[in-house]
C-alpha cells in the first residue's frame, strides 16, 4: 500500500497521528525513530509491518454527547478541546463495530434512552465501548452509563442483539467521575455472560470488559511468536509472566516450560487468567493479583530462583521496585516487551548497568497510522552478574 489514506477528521481526531504518509514511509519513520531510541543497545531489526493495515482494532470506545438540536451524536473524545469529534467512519477501528454503534445511536430516541448531559448532569448514555474475537467472530457491547438501574437499557441491548447477532454479551458499565471514558466498577449483565472468547496463537481466552486485550489481532501472534522464542524456554524453567492480563503470553509459555508465575493488578484480568488455564487444560501457571513489583520484591525476597521473566508493562515502563527485583532475582533470560520506545529505553538502560546483555530488538508495528511502537526486546545474563548472584 503505497499511497497517504483519507480520512476525514483526520485533523481534529488525534487517533492517528500519520495517516499523511504512505504505509511504507510510516515503517521508515518508526524506524527511525527505533534507531534513535534504541541503536545505542545494538541492533533494532526491520520493523514487521501488515499486509494490510486497515480496520485492525478489536477494541473501539465512542463517546456520546448531543448537537445544538439535542439529538445524539458519537464519535472520538478528544481531550484537549474537551469535545466530542463526529465520526462514522474510521481507518482502523473495525468495520462492524462502527455500524453497530451507528445503529445503536439511531435506536436511542425509540427507546427513550437519553445521552448524558454533564453540565445538567442528566441523561444516562456517556460511550460505547464495543470489543470483537477476530478468530471468534463473537462482538462485546458495553453500554458505559451515569450511576442508575439498567432501566430501558434491557430491551435495547436485546433490540440491538437481533439487529447484529454476532453481539453475544452486553453489559451496562457505570461511569460516576468526570473522566469521559471511564469505566466504574458497577456492572449489570443485560445480555450473555458478560464476557466473549478468542483464539491467540491456537488457544482460547475468555475476555472480559475491563481486561487488557492485545487491540491487533495478527500483529500480536507475530509479537508473541517473537517472544517465546525469544525465551527459549525449556520443560524445567521458572518463569514469569509479569504484567499479566489475561494471561495470554503465560499460557503460551506454560505448554514449553515448568511453572510460570502470573501477575497482574485488575481483578477482572486476574479472573479471565485464571479462568483461561481451565479453558486451556493448563496446570502450570499460577496468577496472584497484585502489584508486579511488589510480586518481584517477595520472590526475591524469598531467594526464589527463576530462570525467565517476561514482562510485558504499561506505557510507564516498568517500575524501579519490579526492575531492582528483577535483577535480585537474575534470570538467566528476560524478554522485554514494550508498547513506549521511550521509557524501553530508560529501562534498558538501566537493566544494561546492571549486567544484561541486550541481545534482539523486534519491533512489530502493532498500531499502523499512529505513532505508537511496540517491540519485543531479548536480554541475557552476562557472566558478571552471575557471579554477583552466587555472591548474594
Ligand atoms: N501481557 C498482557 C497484558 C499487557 S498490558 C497481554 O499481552 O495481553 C499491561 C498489563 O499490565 C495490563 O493488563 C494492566 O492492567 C497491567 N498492570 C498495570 N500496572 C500494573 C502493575 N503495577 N502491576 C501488575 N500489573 C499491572
Amino acid at each position: 500500500m503505497n499511497r497517504a489514506h483519507n480520512c476525514d477528521v483526520y485533523k481534529k481526531c488525534s487517533g492517528c497521528q500519520m495517516t499523511n504518509l504512505s504505509y511504507e514511509d510510516q515503517l521508515s519513520y518508526k524506524m527511525k525513530k527505533l534507531i534513535s531510541l534504541l541503536g545505542r543497545f545494538g541492533h533494532v531489526g526491520e520493523i514487521i509491518g501488515m499486509q494490510s493495515p486497515l480496520h485492525y482494532r478489536n477494541k473501539m470506545q465512542v463517546a456520546f454527547d448531543m448537537d445544538s438540536h439535542k439529538h445524539p451524536i458519537s464519535g472520538v473524545w478528544q481531550t484537549e478541546a474537551e469535545r466530542v469529534v463526529k465520526t462514522d467512519s474510521c481507518l482502523i477501528e473495525n468495520e462492524k463495530a462502527l455500524w453497530i454503534v451507528r445503529a445503536a445511536r439511531g435506536m436511542l430516541k425509540d427507546f427513550g434512552i437519553f445521552v448524558y448531559d454533564g453540565k445538567t448532569k442528566k441523561g444516562s448514555l456517556r460511550h460505547i465501548m464495543v470489543r470483537n474475537g477476530t478468530v471468534s467472530g463473537e462482538y462485546m457491547v458495553v453500554l458505559v452509563t451515569a450511576p442508575g438501574k439498567p432501566g430501558k437499557l434491557r430491551e435495547f441491548a436485546s433490540a440491538l442483539v437481533r439487529r447484529f447477532p454476532d453481539i453475544k454479551t452486553v453489559v451496562q458499565i457505570e461511569n460516576a467521575t468526570n473522566i469521559p471514558l471511564w469505566m466504574g466498577e458497577k456492572e449489570n449483565i443485560l445480555y450473555g455472560k458478560g464476557y466473549i472468547e478468542d483464539t491467540l496463537c491456537d488457544r482460547k481466552f475468555k475476555i472480559s470488559p475491563r481486561s487488557f486485550y492485545q487491540i491487533n489481532h495478527i500483529q500480536t501472534e507475530v509479537l508473541y511468536k517473537k517472544a517465546i522464542e525469544f525465551a527459549s524456554l525449556g520443560k524445567t524453567d521458572t518463569v514469569i509472566d509479569a504484567y499479566c492480563g489475561i494471561g495470554t503470553i503465560g499460557i503460551i509459555a506454560a505448554g514449553e516450560a515448568g511453572t510460570v508465575y502470573g501477575v497482574e493488578t485488575v481483578a477482572d484480568a486476574v479472573k479471565n487468567a485464571r479462568e483461561n488455564c481451565a479453558l486451556n487444560g493448563v496446570q502450570n501457571y499460577r496468577v496472584e493479583k497484585d502489584d508486579a513489583g511488589k510480586f518481584m520484591t517477595r520472590l526475591a525476597e524469598k531467594g526464589e530462583k527463576v530462570n525467565v521473566v517476561f514482562t510485558d508493562p504499561p506505557r510507564s515502563g516498568c517500575s524501579k521496585e519490579f526492575l531492582n527485583s528483577l535483577v535480585k532475582l537474575s534470570p538467566e533470560r528476560v524478554v522485554y516487551v514494550s508498547c513506549n520506545p521511550e521509557t524501553l529505553a530508560r529501562d534498558l538502560d538501566f537493566l544494561r548497568k546492571n549486567k544484561y546483555k541486550i541481545e534482539k530488538i523486534q519491533p512489530v508495528d502493532m498500531f499502523p497510522h499512529t505513532k505508537h511502537i511496540e517491540c519485543a526486546v531479548s536480554l541475557k545474563r552476562t557472566i558478571d552478574n552471575e557471579l554477583r548472584r552466587r555472591m548474594n
